[in-house]
């Protein structure tokens, strides 16, 4: 799979063994390399999660954040975007008012 952040097209790789050893690890992502990798052995919703999390990430530096990111903001994000996209399916139209829609 492919995904698209800004300019740059990342290569999003399912992997196993992706645990560093002390902590575990559900996905990473290497700027330099423009590639993502998930555990593969996670649960298909906490996958879901992960990309979005590292999307957010590549976000963020592609806007030349590229400091430490707050974890907790990253996550809380990730989780929230999949939840409105979810309840909302309109809102992943590029358009305005959102299909289904009523301006105010
Ligand atoms: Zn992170």
């Amino acid at each position: 799979m492919q995904i698209q952040i800004g300019p740059l097209t990342y290569t999003v790789l399912e992997v196993e063994e992706l645990a560093n050893g002390t902590s575990e690890l559900y996905g990473d992502i290497n700027y330099g390399r423009c590639r993502i990798r998930i555990a593969a052995e996670s649960d298909a919703q906490i996958k879901l999660v992960t990309l979005w999390h590292e999307i957010l990430h590549g976000i963020l530096t592609g806007a030349g954040q590229t400091g430490e990111h707050n974890e907790a903001h990253i996550d809380a994000l990730a989780h929230g975007i999949i939840q409105t996209l979810c309840d909302n399916p309109e809102l992943r139209e590029p358009a305005w008012p959102p299909s289904g829609g009523q301006e105010a």
